[in-house]
């Protein structure tokens, strides 16, 4: 493999009188928006609010590969900081910057090959036009549930999903990619060319290597209907959850879900409130199936609410589509579990649940079922090392502007109190695209041993860290270049 290695950024200023922000406007197909123009602040604000108070000298609407190339061009040659941005939705709020954003948003073009069934989409597609090309030719992969989360962001880190136990992560789908490098080059990932960035870009997460123009997947038929199911209980919890995962984890891989537990304050549970459970589930199969499944929950307790019901497999989807929530600030955490989480850990769980202080919006759990396909690659087949695993645990704590400090202090806290607590009965491994800025040993919970290679690919690539945040992955001058 032949990488260009950067060079040196030459300090800029104005080239001939010239204002450096007009150069980058006349340069690139797109437009460049500066502070105070129309769209501006729209553009700027990231999904996670705790960013928003970070904001662009300016941004570079980019329509082509060629416009990311100059831009990220422009920016070392005038020596300002970059980032990349698609959808926006960076748990840590990371695609941020006071230099330029190099935003990939009009680069919306999704194509879709009926010999090959592989969609290509382009880099700036939101997770709404993935499943619209997808919709078009009943192809489906592992996708999301947000319809504004960007497909580069998604794919980068991976990918899950009610298909994971199936299909695996979605990034193990990509058969090919296109990357801008630090130096601007447009190169073309796949199983032959530029393999070590091929593999560091299923998996790697956003903002390590380049910037992503364009993503080829190979898709599978989608299913004509499942099983879509949603059910809540509000009583026995402390009967209902231990019946509910247990089940969940004797289910066949044919059935995907989300559980979500939502916490109460003190003051509520006095008041005969308690954590709610909420289960989504995708099965292929029949509704008697998953009522076959769901027996023993339901011999503890009936739940408040239920629709289990055959669904074709988009409108399933739609019913599933999540968080189209105004953006708010918020955390996340996570752990990945080894096998099934044990009666203790759900008690230690709801021990904390019933703990929250309270904000203006919500604090929760979700489990997603892992495992299945997904467990079937090798962790160092691609970046994405999370191979062993039966389900992955995520905190949302959301608050509001009419939170105080102190209140989002004293949530923090409690944050990190239960993460602590749930610590000892998960594997030290996080999923890359639930950033958490709180954690300590981020590279090893997000990489664990793919991370040398990993920083090795840096190295080369990008030594001076032209694509950087703050949790990103650094250059590992100790390796040698495989
Ligand atoms: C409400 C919500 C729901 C979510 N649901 C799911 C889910 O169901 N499944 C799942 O797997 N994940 C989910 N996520 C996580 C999501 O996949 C990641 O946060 C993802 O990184 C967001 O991508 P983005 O393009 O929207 O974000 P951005 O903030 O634009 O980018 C994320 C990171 O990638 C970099 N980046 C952006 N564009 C590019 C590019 N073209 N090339 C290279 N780097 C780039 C950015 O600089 C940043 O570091 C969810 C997140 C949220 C907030």
């Amino acid at each position: 493999m032949s990488v260009r290695r950067p060079e040196k950024p030459v300090v800029g200023g104005m080239r001939g009188g010239r204002d450096p922000w007009e150069v980058l406007a006349r340069s690139i197909s797109g437009r460049v928006v500066r502070p105070g123009e129309a769209g501006y602040a729209a553009l700027a604000l990231p999904y996670n609010l705790r960013a928003a108070s970070i904001r662009p000298a300016g941004i570079a609407l980019c329509r082509s590969a060629r416009d990311v190339a100059t831009s990220i061009r422009w920016a070392r040659r005038y020596h300002f900081p970059l980032i990349g941005r698609s959808g926006g939705h960076s748990a840590g709020g990371y695609s941020v910057t006071t230099g330029l954003m190099i935003d990939t948003h009009l680069m919306r073009q999704a194509t879709f090959d009926t010999r090959t069934r592989v969609a290509t989409i382009a880099g700036g597609v939101l997770n709404a036009g993935v499943y619209q090309a997808l919709q078009q030719h009943d192809a489906t992969i592992t996708h999301g549930r947000c319809p504004t989360v960007g497909a580069a962001g998604f794919l980068l880190g991976g990918g899950i999903g009610f298909n994971i136990r199936t299909l695996g992560i979605a990034s193990d789908a990509v058969v090919a990619s296109q990357l801008v490098t630090a130096c601007g080059e447009i190169l073309t990932l796949d199983d032959h060319q530029n393999r070590d960035l091929f593999w560091a870009c299923r998996g790697g997460g956003g903002g390590n290597f380049g910037i992503s123009t364009c993503f080829s997947i190979r898709t599978v038929h989608a299913p004509r209907w499942v099983t879509a199911s949603r059910v809540t209980w509000t009583k026995k919890i402390d009967r209902v959850l231990p019946a509910l995962l247990r089940a969940l984890y004797e289910s066949p891989v044919r059935l995907g879900t989300w559980t979500t537990l939502d916490a109460v304050t003190p003051q509520e549970l006095a008041k005969g409130k308690d954590v709610s459970v909420f289960f989504e589930g995708q099965l292929l199969g029949t509704p008697a199936e998953l009522r076959h499944i769901l027996a023993p929950v339901y011999a503890v307790e009936n739940p408040s609410e239920s629709t289990i019901r055959k669904m074709g497999y988009w409108d399933a989807q739609r019913n599933f589509f999540s968080d189209l929530q105004k953006p708010a600030e918020f955390q996340n955490r996570g752990f990945y579990f080894h096998r099934h989480i044990s009666d203790e850990a759900i008690g230690v769980m709801l021990y904390w649940l019933r703990r929250w202080p309270g904000t203006s919006i919500y604090a929760r759990v979700s489990l997603l079922r892992t495992g299945g396909r997904a467990n079937a690659v090798r962790p160092d087949a691609t970046a994405f090392v999370h191979r062993d695993n039966q389900w992955y645990m995520v905190w949302y704590l959301k608050w509001g502007e009419e939170d105080s400090k102190a209140l989002v202090a004293e949530n923090l806290a409690w944050l990190s109190a239960f993460y602590d607590a749930i610590a000892p009965y998960a594997l030290p491994q996080a999923y890359q695209n639930f950033m958490d800025p709180s954690l300590k040993d981020y590279l090893l919970h997000y990489y664990a041993s793919n991370l040398p290679r990993l920083e090795r690919i840096k190295s080369v690539v990008d030594p001076t860290r032209v694509f950087n945040f703050p949790q990103a992955i650094p250059p590992g001058h100790r390796h040698r270049w495989q």
